[in-house]
């Protein structure tokens, strides 16, 4: 079976380098035509380059076809006219990878607040932003796939990286929610959370673990989550040639009798309470006040 793109028009973020231009060259060799956006800054996020536009180059050289976007995913106007511009010369956006981001690392103690909120705007807002302006024209469609990127700071935590956690598991929280209010219009939001050796992590990975863990070796799952047949709802992980899923869950709750809910009450059923059995994971909010509703219904018959 293969899996192609053809007909499908894909805009790549962030994909001057990197992930994002593995993500766009794929694409690309499987028939996408492809918006590579990029404003070609430097890690922190700081200056600009003409990224995009070479990798627009390697793309047309390889017999592709795409287009190169200078803008920045934080302005709202240019990532609309980004998407008109595709639509008017392709006729529709299918695929959206949100993949640009920065990084400001350091401890919270020393976190600037300027530097908090600078991270969260590029990862969580421009993520939101990018697929505000394509979620219309992928409604109209009755198709649309995208993908969020994560990270395992986001959904696990890692030393000097509020700024960034907070952003990663927010794209995690955007994804639950749109997957749910674009399901009836066929469009599907997973989750990545890679693991690659590019300049984001060249000081931070050994330089063996820094070849172990190629980019391409990400692209399989990416490419996946954003074909005809994703799956929906969706995180998954995949660096070097490993790859799972991962999932916000759940266990039974515990129905507390009137005299037990005080704060003694509560500490005393905490060991219940924080089990890690009987976990499930819910495929939206509502299940949560289910799952509380299934424990009152059990007391009440079992009285
Ligand atoms: P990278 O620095 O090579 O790529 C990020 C790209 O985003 C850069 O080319 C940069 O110019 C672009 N960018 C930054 N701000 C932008 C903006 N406002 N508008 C448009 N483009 C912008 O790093 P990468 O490792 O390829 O990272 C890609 C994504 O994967 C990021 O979201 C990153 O947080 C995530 N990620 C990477 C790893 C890893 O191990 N490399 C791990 C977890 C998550």
């Amino acid at each position: 079976m293969t899996i192609s793109f053809k007909d499908k028009v894909a805009i790549v973020t962030g994909a001057g380098g990197g992930l994002g231009r593995e993500y766009a060259l794929e694409l690309a060799r499987r028939g996408a035509k492809v918006v590579v956006n990029d404003l070609g800054g430097a890690r922190d996020g700081t200056g600009h380059s003409d990224a995009a536009l070479k990798v627009v180059e390697e793309i047309e050289a390889a017999g592709g076809t795409a287009m190169s976007n200078g803008g920045s995913v934080t302005d709202y106007e240019q990532m609309e006219k980004m998407v008109a511009d595709a639509k008017q010369k392709w006729g529709g956006v299918h695929v959206l990878i949100n993949n640009a981001g920065v990084l400001r690392d350091k401890t919270f103690a020393k976190m600037s607040p300027e530097d908090f909120e600078f991270v969260l705007k590029v990862h969580l807002t421009g993520s939101a932003f990018v697929t505000k302006a394509c979620w219309e024209t992928m409604r109209e469609q009755a198709y649309g796939r995208i993908l969020m990127t994560a990270s395992s700071t986001g959904l696990f935590g890692n030393f000097g990286q509020a700024n960034y956690g907070a952003a990663k598991l927010g794209l995690a929280g955007l994804t639950k929610t749109l997957q749910l209010e674009g399901g009836k219009y066929n469009i599907k939001v997973n989750t990545l959370s890679p693991v690659a050796g590019t300049r984001m992590t060249e000081d931070l990975f050994p330089e063996q673990a820094f070849k172990l863990f190629a980019p391409e070796n990400v692209v399989p799952a990416a490419l996946y989550l954003v074909s005809e047949d994703a799956p929906t709802n969706a995180i998954v992980g995949a660096g070097g040639g490993g790859y799972h899923s991962a999932w916000v869950m759940m266990n039974d709750a515990v129905w507390l009798p009137e005299g037990e809910r005080t704060v003694e009450g509560f500490a005393a059923h905490w060991a219940e309470i924080s089990s890690q059995t009987n976990l499930v994971a819910p495929n939206s909010g509502a299940e949560q006040s289910g799952a509380i509703l299934k424990a009152m219904q059990k007391v009440m018959g079992d009285a």
